[in-house]
């Protein structure tokens, strides 16, 4: 039986090409190619300034580092992501504060965030979970008046937009290049900044601190990419825009031929870019499909079984948390399905073919 997997890259000549000449140039490490990548990420973005890191983790602590948060300051998070979001709060010493969702979109809440806001909050991080970017606009507005530090998680959403604008142009915006991602490079991540001074100051922790050679001003790391992925990644990045209109045109089949119900949904204002098509499955029913579906060869996944808040050294280090009682009902009920690119059209019949039966089955 074939297996439809729940992501696979999709890796042509033009890579693999692209990959041989940086292994035959002979520089290997961050050059040129890490330059044209950054050049065109900011470009694609429509920002000043991209610099390119070795995963959306290490852009993620950099935004933290250079915006200065540390400890003693708080960050609002959601607890519905990867744990990778929390994560970097941590390393830089400061205390992640969580707070729930929207039911709707699973990306966090604006209102929420105000109520959680002290004299301590020095950042936001939303999180364009699945490839649907948060509220931008109210997240702003909420920035703005309390003169908060806005980093996007958009390690799921590279093209995703808000309002006709490019996910990672509101704040500082951080992306991954993993190899399940709407784009990849094996790995490596991305900062996004319109400001010359944040952008400046990446570069220099990028590389340990040095702005001249062998002269460190401050603490800083090896979190560069290589020459070799950002071949890749320029490769990849010609076709995102191809690669995001099949993973959109796909979750539009989806839609039409799978119960209303079950359906994620596309805010107004918002263009999803699926890197998860993510069905929501009640009463009990979410565990029982998801073997149904590895029976019959569709692997599916769940993002995320255990929401942060709940993650046992979150709780470890942070003692009792409040309930979040939305985030806790959807690592219950989420279930991600094959929606990217390289899925056939038969497939993707199959899959909507088997949810349907099962659905049917589970109602008598
Ligand atoms: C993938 C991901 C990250 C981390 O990216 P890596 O490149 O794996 O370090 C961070 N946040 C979210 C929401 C992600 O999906």
């Amino acid at each position: 039986m074939t297996t439809i997997p729940i992501a696979k890259p999709i890796i042509g000549p033009e890579e693999k090409s692209a990959m041989l000449e940086v292994l035959d140039s002979g520089i290997l490490a961050q050059g040129p190619r890490v330059k044209a990548l950054e050049e065109a990420f900011a470009e694609y973005c429509g920002v000043e300034h991209a610099i390119a890191v070795s995963s959306g983790t290490t852009a993620l602590h950099i935004a933290l580092l250079v915006h200065g948060v540390a400890a003693g300051d708080e960050v609002i998070t959601t607890p519905f992501s990867f744990i990778a979001t929390a994560n970097c709060i941590l390393y830089v010493g400061a205390k992640p504060v969580f707070v729930d969702i929207d039911p709707l979109t699973y990306n966090i809440d604006p209102l929420q965030i105000e109520k959680a806001i002290t004299s301590r909050t020095r950042a936001i991080i939303p999180v364009h979970l699945y490839g649907q970017c948060a509220d931008m606009e109210a997240i702003m507005d909420i920035a703005e008046k309390h003169h908060l530090v806005v980093i996007e998680d958009a390690c799921q959403s590279h093209g995703a937009q808000f309002a006709g604008r490019q996910a990672g142009s509101f704040g500082t915006g951080t992306f991954s290049f993993y190899p399940t991602k709407n784009m990849t490079c094996g790995e490596g991540g991305m900062i996004t900044t319109a400001n010359t001074d944040i952008a400046e100051r990446c570069r220099v922790i990028r590389n340990h601190g040095m702005r001249r050679r062998y002269y460190h001003d401050e603490l800083g790391f090896n979190f560069r990419m290589t020459d070799i992925s950002a071949a890749i990644g320029l490769e990849q990045l010609h076709k995102l825009d191809t690669f995001n209109a099949r993973r959109r045109e796909n979750a539009a089949f989806y839609d039409g031929h799978l119960p209303q119900d079950i359906c994620p949904q596309e805010s107004r204002d918002c263009k999803h870019v699926y890197h998860q098509y993510t069905i929501c499955v009640k009463d009990g029913q979410r565990d029982a499909l998801r073997e149904y579906l590895a029976f019959r060869g569709i692997g599916s996944e769940i993002y995320y079984p255990v929401p942060i808040h709940r993650q046992k050294f979150i709780h470890d280090k942070l003692g009792d948390l409040p309930h979040l009682p939305i985030s806790e009902l959807a690592s219950q009920q989420v279930l991600s399905i094959p929606v990217h690119p390289s899925i056939s059209i038969e497939d993707r019949q199959f899959i909507v073919d088997t949810i349907n039966t099962f659905m049917e089955r589970a109602r008598d």
